[in-house]
């Protein structure tokens, strides 16, 4: 299932986002700003307990999230939503799955995982560009594989191929997106998108 982000501040972040003149120290902080965006509404489902709480002046009762959050970044781009999780619930263990892809084929390449104990956790994945799908569906087998229960996919920018690829493969996975672009382009871009994620947030070419 996927939810868009219907705000008017997350378009503004996406259109300094897609400009191919934003920089890279702008691009970081701006994927940042609208990482908390997308973390909130990652979140807005969760289910929360009562607690009592002393506030200065009287006994009232507020609420805790109840169940802990682990993020897992796919590497690299991923790094760039990591501080928004962090930010927000500061407490969230970190997972990271390391996969490139083939840049001929676009297939999954794994090259380092380390995770967190996922079975009790909301799990995000953190995966700005979805694609062809490819590299989050390979995420999200081996985070299953690794107790998960409780999968959500974060974008930025999605693809019609990609997302039929996820909800064919997982389709009990929720994703949260700033935009729904039209198309892969015939290198497995997504169009109109904002170029290679990895490469504007870490000025590499
Ligand atoms: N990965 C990116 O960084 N950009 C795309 O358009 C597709 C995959």
């Amino acid at each position: 299932m996927l939810t868009l982000l219907d705000h008017p501040l997350a378009a503004d972040l996406l259109s300094v986002l897609r400009s191919k003149d934003t920089e890279p120290p702008e691009f970081r902080q701006t994927t940042e700003r609208l990482g908390y965006l997308l973390i909130a509404e990652a979140l807005s489902d969760m289910s929360t307990v009562d607690v009592e709480i002393n506030t200065p002046l009287e006994m009232t009762t507020g609420r805790r999230l109840r169940r802990p959050v682990v993020a897992v970044a796919v590497l690299r781009a991923g790094l760039g939503l990591l501080e928004s999780v962090l930010t927000l619930v500061p407490d969230a263990a970190i997972g990271f799955a390391g996969v490139q892809r083939n840049e001929e084929t676009a297939e999954p390449i794994e090259y380092y995982n380390k995770f967190p104990e996922l079975s009790s956790a909301r799990v995000l994945i953190l995966e700005p560009m979805l694609a062809t799908g490819g590299s989050l569906s390979w995420a999200i087998d081996k985070v299953k594989e690794n107790g998960a229960k409780d999968i959500t996919a974060v974008c930025v920018v999605t693809a019609p191929e990609g997302l039929s690829v996820i909800e064919h493969n997982h389709p009990d996975v929720r994703i949260v997106a700033a935009a729904l672009d039209r198309e892969l382009n015939p290198s497995f871009y997504i169009a109109p998108g904002l170029g290679d994620m990895g490469d504007r947030l870490f000025g590499t070419l």
